[in-house]
């Protein structure tokens, strides 16, 4: 736990979220900005600074959190039509949040490429 990160203290309920699944290492919440009708930031418990800082023996993590987002698309309904997941890296990405976070977007259609 990092004690200035916004994230970390999301998984430990230090701030709430309008939470949408939780196991012991994963929590998946409604972002707070959301820019499509399904729009869930899926978290690693482990503070990981991005998708880059990640090390070879904390890439099964990676699976965990595509698991929970493809459970998630499944309550929804929005596996059929499509559904976008990523990982923003570094600013001109758009990464504005440093522990590690899987978008999971959908409920409407989608541009390629993105902005
Ligand atoms: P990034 O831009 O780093 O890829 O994504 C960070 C996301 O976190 C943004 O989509 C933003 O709306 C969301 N976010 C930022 N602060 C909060 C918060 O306090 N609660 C929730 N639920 N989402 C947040
Ligand atoms: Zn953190």
């Amino acid at each position: 736990m990092v004690a200035d990160c916004l994230f970390c203290k999301i998984f430990a309920r230090e701030i709430p979220s309008r939470e949408v699944f939780r196991d012991d290492d994963t929590v998946a919440f409604d972002d707070i900005r959301p820019v499509a009708p399904t729009h869930v930031l899926v978290i690693p418990k482990e503070h990981i600074a991005s998708v880059h800082d990640l090390t070879p023996d904390q890439l099964p993590i990676v699976s965990r959190l595509i698991a929970t987002a493809n459970r998630i698309a499944d309550e929804r309904k929005i596996a059929r039509d499509g559904y976008r997941l990523v990982f923003n890296n570094g600013p001109q990405a758009g990464q504005t949040v440093y522990h590690l976070h899987l978008h999971l977007l959908g409920g409407r259609g989608l541009g390629w490429p993105p902005g």
